[in-house]
């Protein structure tokens, strides 16, 4: 096998900016397949073509491919002539040369069951796709001795006519979906360290947004743990989008002044109106468009809807919360699939954990916030922490791995 050929999502990319999507998405698999001996990608009537060197690795190239968003379904591939004898002929070989060759066991009464379906982008193709799959099953069916099951096959063959070639695969992996990363412009992501917001990220990153991140943390305080998790998520993550942006903000400070000043029970919701108005401060001027958090209503004592209300009216950029609505467990089980799960039960010390009272505030009310807000300089505190703001790169493959 040769080639693969990658179908994206029809419905998403159809319309005047289709051409600007599939490039996209070349340009993300291009890059996603550095140093993996993919020698050429491009689009192709309708599909994208990755055509594979001698060095290749199916696998690698298979993992790689699988986390790149905006694709429906694809399939390692190999071209041939349009004519259906050798098309035909071909797949034989490929399917083990006939009867007595190395066959996929049949486990049930003998004889493999297989399937043939076709396609044609090219429509001027003297035959029809139920012509295509009858004549290249017919010939499969008699050199292998195979029994024809449209509905549960063993071996499933896919054919797809194009203007001056075939190609057929025996095996097709489900994408992503999605939109291709970079389509939908930036977003900023409070990122925690925790298990939901990697989550949220992962979301918003799958409608084809970049998502940059932001991370506040209290070292020296507490301990630096939470930003060696948030790194290593934000590294996680990458492989999903390619390129990422980290912000790592040091808040401490900051939470130590809101201590002095404003009642036990708002501390929280104070520490969080804080990291929007910098968290905003930092998507703007890094061209993001909304912000990401991984609330879920009710959660906690911080997303109850009063408090997200109070938390969010701090700043006008869209307050995107794509886990409103989900369990924990829905989102535990997301994050394991897409493997920020380990990462995020490593303990460590969230900020927000630090001088709160057993009881905050669930119900915080917008006059006693700015009340305790007034007393406090916090023009100057976010400007402050938007100063320190460490940033850090990452990119996916590594330069070292491509
Ligand atoms: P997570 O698992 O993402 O930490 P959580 O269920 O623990 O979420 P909270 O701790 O209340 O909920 O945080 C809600 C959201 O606020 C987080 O999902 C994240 O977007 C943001 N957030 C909280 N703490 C931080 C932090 N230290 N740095 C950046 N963002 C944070
Ligand atoms: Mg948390």
């Amino acid at each position: 096998m040769d080639s693969v050929i990658v179908h994206y999502q029809e419905i998403a990319l159809k319309g005047r900016n289709r051409p600007w999507f599939v490039e996209r998405l070349v340009r993300n698999l291009r890059d996603a397949t550095a140093g993996l001996d993919v020698v050429r990608v491009r689009p192709l009537m309708g599909r994208i073509e990755l055509l594979l060197g001698p060095a290749a690795d199916w696998n690698a190239v298979r993992e790689r491919v699988g986390r790149i968003f905006g694709i429906a379904n694809f399939a390692r591939a190999r071209r041939t002539d349009r004519g259906l004898e050798e098309l035909a002929a071909a797949v034989i070989r490929d399917l083990g040369g006939g009867a007595g060759g190395a066959t996929p066991a049949a486990a049930n009464g003998g004889a493999t069951r297989f399937r043939v379906r076709a396609s044609r982008a090219d429509k001027s193709f003297p035959h029809t796709s139920p012509e295509i799959e009858r004549e290249v099953g017919g010939r499969i069916k008699a050199a292998c001795g195979w029994r024809v099951d449209l509905r549960d096959p063993d071996v499933d063959v896919r054919v797809e006519v194009l203007a001056d070639r075939a190609y057929y695969s025996l095996e097709r992996h489900p994408g992503l979906g999605g939109l291709p990363s970079g389509a939908s412009g930036h977003a900023m992501c409070l990122l925690s360290g925790g298990i939901d917001s990697p989550v949220a990220a992962y979301r918003v990153m799958r409608r084809g947004c970049r998502v940059r991140f932001v991370h506040f943390h209290a070292y020296p305080i507490l301990s630096s743990a939470s930003q060696e998790k948030v790194r290593e998520i934000a590294a996680l993550l990458t492989r999903y989008q390619l390129a990422s942006r980290l912000y790592v903000v040091a808040f401490g400070e900051l939470q130590q002044r809101v201590v002095v000043s404003a009642p036990p029970p708002l501390r929280v919701v104070l520490y969080r109106r804080l990291m929007m108005r910098i968290a905003e401060r930092l998507a703007r001027r890094a061209g993001a468009r909304a912000l990401v958090t991984g609330d879920a209503v009710g959660q906690v004592a911080s997303q109850t809807l009063d408090n997200l209300a109070v938390v969010g009216e701090v700043v006008r950029l869209p307050v995107l919360r794509p886990l409103v609505g989900f369990d924990k467990d829905e989102i535990t089980r997301e994050a394991r699939a897409l493997g920020t799960y380990a990462t995020s039960i490593i303990p460590d010390q969230d900020c927000c954990t630090l001088f709160t009272p057993r009881n905050p505030a669930t119900r915080a009310r917008r006059d006693e916030v700015e009340r305790a807000e007034a007393a406090l300089p916090i023009g100057e505190m976010v400007d402050a922490a938007v100063a320190r703001a460490e940033r850090q790169d990452f990119v996916f493959p590594e330069p070292g791995r491509r």
